[in-house]
């Protein structure tokens, strides 16, 4: 509908860390997701909504024009492609790399090296403009055994203190991309409803450049 606006979050990091920037703008939602199993969260404002949902599917709800605006990682929307939405503002929160890991003491095999990672299209893009070739093993968690049980050489993951790898006896190797949460706006949606659109964003943009 023309004077509603939906937006896509996901649970968790993404969601405290966007709600400071929302209330900024004066929305705040009416129900705490981790405690509420709704979808669909009220706001403040009778014609916003906020739709919960898993972070890989953000994109695609923003694609398709199920919800107007989306808060994803940047990661997610590398991988997803940006079809359909424009990436409108980084949002500076949820920061991390994008990196390959895998341990420090064991040199990669000549030629083909097998890479575990959950992030196919980014790996691909990213091993192809160097030339070098690989074997991409797709996961969907726990990237960090891979190397551990010999199903890989190396993982691709986003890595923020390190901690995780280290735990596991990897380190980071090459760093791929910086990683921080971005707003995105389905294409459509910024013509029909631009005005609204246009508020809400120079007034999200002004509390991230506040931070
Ligand atoms: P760390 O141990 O601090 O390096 O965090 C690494 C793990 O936390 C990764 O395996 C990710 O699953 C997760 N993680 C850290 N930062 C982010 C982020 N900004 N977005 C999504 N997942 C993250």
């Amino acid at each position: 509908m023309k004077d509603t606006l939906t937006i896509a979050l996901s649970k968790g990091r993404i969601f405290e860390e966007t709600m400071p920037l929302l209330k900024s703008a004066g929305i705040e939602a009416l129900d705490d997701p981790e405690t509420s199993r709704k979808l669909i969260l009220d706001t403040n404002h009778e014609n916003i909504k906020l739709v919960i949902i898993r972070a890989t599917d953000v994109p695609v709800y923003v694609q398709y024009g199920a919800a107007d605006l989306g808060v994803t990682g940047k990661d997610v929307l590398m991988e997803h492609g940006g079809e359909g939405l424009y990436e409108m503002l980084d949002l500076q929160i949820a920061k991390c790399k994008l990196m390959t890991a895998g341990f420090a003491d064991r040199p990669l095999p000549e030629g083909q090296i097998k890479v575990a990672t959950k992030f196919v299209n980014c790996t691909r893009d990213y091993f192809a403009k160097q030339g070098r070739q690989i074997e991409i093993i797709k996961l969907y968690g726990s990237m960090e055994l891979a190397p551990i049980v010999g199903l890989a050489d190396i993982i691709v993951d986003v890595v923020q203190t390190g901690g995780t790898l280290k735990a596991n006896g990897l380190v980071p190797l090459e760093h791929m991309a910086d990683i921080s949460s971005r707003m995105i706006v389905n294409t459509a949606s910024m013509k029909m409803k631009h005005q609204k659109l246009k508020k809400l964003l120079d007034q999200l943009k002004d509390a991230v450049d506040q931070k």
